[in-house]
């Protein structure tokens, strides 16, 4: 069932807003002023990001809020929560922290064994380690219980069969997060595992999918009898639909994404305000208040968080208003600037740098990526009692 918050004032501390102030000020040094977050920088802003990350993991901004056994420092999770609202509030310098910060080392952190913490968990605190979460095939996308990627035990260790799609970063990725089937004779839920696959190993084969998402980096998977050792293995054998979901729950709540809407409104209110009538103030004020609302829906979850709880139906409330706000938002930049914005931000001719064309463009794949907008709806019906009502 959906929670009450568990707390309702939601300032941040003196200690905490200095810890903003600093973060704030290293991003802004270190990125060009004209940034605008990785799918459209191409390599260089790859490479960029990468940099930052691995910087922020030698200062060990990362990881604060994990526990000082695995690396953190036993830090408020609201730090965490403020190292994403500045990275979202920068047009998000997409590295490694994407996953690994905040959904993958929580997985590991849950489920993981002595020996995957002792050798995965300081690479993710370092920001050095790119993941592939490999879930989607092309017949269990929504319906992901009808996933058929096999991995069929074989002395001490299992051979993985499939194919995987629409997998981000699976191009540079150095390992994937495999939800696969390890009962051959099993169906839906039943009988899923999760293994941590090196994407290096003999059988694996990367193909590139286009899209107009930019330089997104999203792939196809192959696996063709790949060998994966036993020690792979993350959680029960054959209880992997409970991992998923467990990794799923931290993935969606994870993302500020609320910080990079609340700063594009910001900025097309500075740059275009001057010419606006009182219908647009009216859908600004909108706006406005949406965006407030999503932020605290997502502070809702993240005080779940604080409390060791893994917040699933949440959630799914917080992927909702944030997808729907980047598309709200998008609407209203193509109502605001006319047509002119969808010039893209490299053409000399491009409304506020292609700033606003990039957060349009992105904003459709805003309610499909990490589960549909249809779907996330689904679990909160589900959690409400409200399954088969008309
Ligand atoms: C940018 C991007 C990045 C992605 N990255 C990854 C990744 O890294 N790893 C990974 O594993 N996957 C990834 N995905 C895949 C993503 O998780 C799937 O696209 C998503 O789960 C939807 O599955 P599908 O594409 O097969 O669409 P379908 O499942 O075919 O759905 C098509 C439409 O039908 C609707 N629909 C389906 N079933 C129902 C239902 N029961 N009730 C109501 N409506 C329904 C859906 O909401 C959707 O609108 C990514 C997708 C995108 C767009």
């Amino acid at each position: 069932m959906l929670t009450t918050v568990t707390r309702t004032d939601f300032d941040f501390s003196n200690e905490q807003e200095a810890f903003r102030a600093e973060l704030g000020q290293f991003l802004h040094e270190r990125l060009p002023d004209d940034w605008q977050g990785i799918f459209v920088e191409g390599d260089e802003g790859w490479q960029l990001s990468l940099d930052i990350c691995r910087e922020l993991g030698e200062r060990g901004w990362l990881t604060m809020a994990w526990p000082a056994a695995y690396g953190g420092q036993d830090a408020s999770i609201w730090l965490q929560a403020i190292l994403q609202e500045e990275y979202w509030a920068h047009n998000e310098p997409r590295g490694p922290q994407y996953m690994n910060v905040n959904w993958l080392g929580p997985a590991l952190i849950h489920f993981g064994t002595d020996e995957h913490k002792a050798y995965f968990l300081p690479k993710l605190a370092a920001g050095e380690m790119m993941w592939a979460q490999g879930f989607s095939e092309p017949d269990a996308g929504s319906d992901l219980a009808a996933l058929k990627c096999s991995a069929v035990p074989d002395g001490d260790g299992f051979v993985v069969r499939g194919h995987k799609i629409w997998i981000s970063y699976g191009d540079i990725a150095d390992y994937c997060f495999l939800l696969c089937r390890t009962d051959p004779t099993s169906r839906r839920k039943e009988g899923l595992s999760v293994l941590l696959v090196d994407l290096s190993l003999p059988g694996v084969e990367r193909r590139p999918i286009s899209s107009t998402l930019g330089y997104h980096r999203i792939n196809e998977l192959f696996f063709d009898d790949v060998f994966v050792p036993r020690s792979a293995l993350l959680g029960p054998q054959n209880d992997g639909w409970r991992v998923a979901m467990t990794a799923l729950a931290f993935e969606r709540s994870g993302s500020a994404r609320y910080a990079r809407s609340a700063r594009t409104l910001g900025l097309m209110e500075q740059r275009h305000g001057d010419e606006w009538d009182d219908t647009r103030w009216e859908q600004y004020a909108s706006l406005l208040a949406f965006a407030r609302a999503t932020e605290l829906v997502n502070y809702g979850v993240i005080s779940k968080k604080e409390t060791g709880e893994v917040p699933r139906v949440e959630a799914s409330a917080a992927r909702i208003h944030n997808s729907l706000l980047e598309q709200a938002l998008a609407d209203f930049a193509e109502q605001t600037t006319g047509l002119d914005f969808i010039v893209y931000g490299a053409d000399d001719h491009a409304v506020d740098n292609g700033e606003l064309e990039s957060m349009w463009r992105n904003s459709f794949a805003a309610t499909v990526t990490a589960g549909s907008y249809e779907i996330q709806s689904g679990i909160i019906a589900h959690s409400l009692g409200m399954e088969g009502r008309r």
